[in-house]
């Protein structure tokens, strides 16, 4: 076997699987092993009925000991019977499982395992997982990785395709260690197969975590490797596309309703000045959720536009695209600003494409806003001089770098100016690894007026008291959003799901209310066409992943209800957050804490006394220590595939220190020990395998 083989050479997997498989991008032995597990479960020890507690997660020595009787009502059908051990008996439930009856022999043994809830003076376990006496004993004790999935998988089909690559692996030494020894004894990480093999099934969590370590260091270690690369071409480069200050920015700029706040007007000038400076630009701006960063970027369009320059602007989504789209055709038309706005984003029809293309190489159009339809092959620029990345955390470097590469030029050899917009405020002491390449600019402060969020922190208990809110406040004829972290429902988990969620919302509420839901496995028109009906207030509530996370603006949503908010980085809640308190009502945000751990309680308390988002994550990261190893990744902020910025802040600085070694000597790539280091820097490169990280 080697790491290059497609997975149909693996037992089990045929066309058919692999064709499932690849649809979460795992296509060979390699991919497959880097499919690290998003959690991991771990059997409880076996309760007593009479000693159950409400709400838990429980296994139970039961024997069956009433036939099932069913219930159907509409398209569900619901099954019950009963167990009972030597201290009592408890009822279960199977929904839309009928062959349950068939397989549930009354007087039979099993270990159910499930979430068991009180009703009257009994409990009734929902959905159990029924385990022979010998599957409960063999997986006792032990962690089981959970993967994410995707229809048609299930987590034994991929555990088992896990562990015939790491058999392999031990047998024929199939990973190449690309950490010279010294550096792995010098930090005392362990070796690359190791790391693999406790990731995927560590005995405890002592080797878990040191899986972890390993592979954060070496995923940060190769990042920051590239960043200097990056960094060295892009060094006082001389500014190839000088602009001249015009009358147009000074023009919109007066026309605007609102005076620049003081920081915005900082950076206006920090970015004018390198446009019309001596070097290029390589820009970031950072600045908090709601502090105005959209019109700083409309102003260095126009800066290039009137020069007679293109300028593109690249956002996350379609529908962060298409919005901005919209507020400069808004500004275009308003102002009679010279812009000539096309939009393109993977939706359009081919031939709507090859339209747009033509536009884009003729220079008909010199303002291009889309997704990163905008850096494929086929695009041409006629005189691209500016490029501006929205929320850029969700790009990779390699994007970054491919679309700065789109540059003007007969061989685009000219790249062009370079701004990336983050609303993800990063501490400082981390920012200036992550982001060594480039300058960095930060606006603190948001427009006056603003009123502020109203925010609670509550615990399920809570959860029907907020659903009365909803409908107080929908009536009134506003909006709101409702995020659960997971998209639909599965065995192993018992966070809130989009799916469900919206059912039980939909009964639970009176019928004249329009509640949908969202989330990132729609297609991207379908994802549109639910935005666009929830922008023109069409839809009253939106349940969605954390897809509406970014940049969306709908100054008519007063009400963020985050479900499970203890599974996510404050970070991360405080951007969703920042999805409301967009226009002139009082706006709200419910934080519904599904946990009982005073941690948990404490996390979320930050966000509830702080609107500072640079306050927010510098708490996030003091918070958070590195034994934290099933907690929160932060999903949205700097994505890296296992580290994560917070969790992992003792390996980036370290990673940090050991890149600075490393290339001291210009002619690092070169020697002995950095070989197979450099070559995996030369892979990822090659093969565009992206750091969604920064
Ligand atoms: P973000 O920085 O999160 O991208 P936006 O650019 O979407 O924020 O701005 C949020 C809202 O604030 C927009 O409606 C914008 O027009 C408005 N805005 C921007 N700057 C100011 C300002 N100086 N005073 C008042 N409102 C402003
Ligand atoms: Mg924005």
């Amino acid at each position: 076997m080697r790491l290059t083989d497609n997975i149909t050479i693996l037992k089990g997997i045929g066309d058919k699987t692999a064709g499932i498989f690849r649809r979460m991008g795992i296509e060979t032995v390699e991919e497959l092993l880097r499919c690290y597990p998003r959690d991991y479960d771990r059997l409880e020890e076996v309760s007593r009925i009479a000693e159950l507690k409400d709400g838990s997660r429980v296994v139970v020595r039961g024997t069956i000991c009433s036939g099932v009787s069913e219930r159907k009502s509409g398209r569900l059908t619901i099954s019950f019977s009963q167990a009972a051990d030597d201290s009592g008996k408890m009822n279960l439930s199977f929904f839309n499982m009928p062959y349950i009856k068939k397989m549930l022999k009354k007087g039979a043994g099993y270990y159910l395992r499930g979430k068991v809830h009180r009703r009257g003076s009994s409990f009734t376990m929902e959905q159990p997982v029924l385990l022979s006496p010998a599957e409960y004993e063999k997986q006792r004790g032990k962690l089981l990785p959970v993967y994410p999935l995707t229809t048609g998988l299930n987590q034994k089909a991929v555990r088992k395709a896990v562990s015939q690559v790491l058999a392999a692996m031990e047998a024929q030494n199939l990973l190449p260690e690309v950490l010279p020894p010294r550096i792995l004894a010098e930090q005392d990480l362990c070796s690359a197969s190791e790391a693999l093999f406790w990731i995927h099934f560590p005995e405890d969590a002592e080797q878990l975590l040191r899986a972890k370590k390993r592979l954060a260091f070496e995923e940060f270690l190769v990042f920051l490797l590239l960043v200097k690369k990056m960094k060295r071409s892009a060094q006082a480069v001389p500014n190839a596309f000088p602009m001249l200050e015009t009358a147009d920015t000074v023009r919109f700029l007066e026309g605007l309703p609102f005076r620049l706040t003081e920081d915005q007007r900082q950076v206006w000038s920090e970015i004018s000045g390198d446009l019309t400076g001596e070097y290029m630009m390589n820009r970031l701006i950072q600045g908090d959720v709601g502090s105005g960063k959209t019109v700083l970027a409309a102003l260095a369009l126009l800066l290039a536009v009137s020069n007679g320059y293109q300028g593109a602007m690249m956002a996350p989504t379609e529908v962060l695209a298409t919005q901005h789209f919209q507020t400069l055709r808004g500004y275009t038309e308003q102002y009679k600003l010279p812009l000539k706005p096309v939009l393109l984003t993977g939706s359009l029809t081919a031939k709507e494409k090859r339209e747009v293309y033509e536009k884009i190489e003729s220079g008909e159009c010199n303002l291009i806003i889309g997704t990163h339809a905008l850096i494929q092959e086929k695009v041409n620029y006629a005189n691209l001089a500016l490029v501006i990345t929205d929320e850029q955390h969700r790009f990779g470097v390699r994007q970054r770098e491919t679309f700065s590469r789109k540059g003007a030029g007969d061989s685009g050899d000219r790249m062009p100016h370079v701004m990336v917009m983050s609303a993800t405020p990063i501490p400082r002491t981390l920012a200036v690894i992550l982001y060594g390449d480039m300058h960095v600019s930060v606006i603190r402060q948001l427009p006056a007026g603003r009123q502020s969020i109203k925010n609670c922190v509550v615990g399920t208990d809570w959860r029907n008291r907020a659903w009365k809110f909803l409908e107080k406040v929908t009536g009134a004829g506003r909006q709101a959003f409702v995020v659960c972290p997971m998209i639909e429902s599965s065995e192993e988990s018992d966070l809130e799901n989009v799916e469900e969620y919206t059912e039980k919302l939909r009964g639970a509420l009176p019928e004249r209310l329009r509640i949908e839901m969202l989330h990132g496995k729609m297609k991207p028109v379908e994802k549109n066409r639910l935005m666009d009906a929830f922008s023109a207030g069409m839809i009253d509530i939106l349940v969605s992943t954390t897809v509406i996370e970014v940049g969306i603006n709908v100054p008519n949503a007063t009400v963020m209800m985050i479900e499970n908010a203890e599974r996510f980085g404050l970070a991360q809640l405080h951007q969703l957050r920042g999805r409301v308190g967009r226009g002139q009502h009082q706006s709200y945000c419910i934080f519904i804490n599904g946990s009982d751990s005073d941690r948990a309680e404490e996390r979320l308390d930050v966000l509830n006394h702080s609107n500072d988002g640079f306050y927010i994550a510098e708490q996030d990261l003091k918070l958070r220590g590195p034994g934290d190893m099933f907690g929160i990744r932060q999903s949205g902020a700097l994505n890296f595939r296992i580290a994560d910025i917070y969790q992992d802040a003792d390996m980036l600085m370290l990673a940090d220190r050991v890149c600075g070694q490393i290339t001291e000597d210009d002619a690092w790539e070169e020697k002995e020990e950095y070989l197979e280091l450099a070559a995996l820097l030369a892979r990822s490169v090659r093969n565009n395998i992206d750091f969604p990280g920064i």
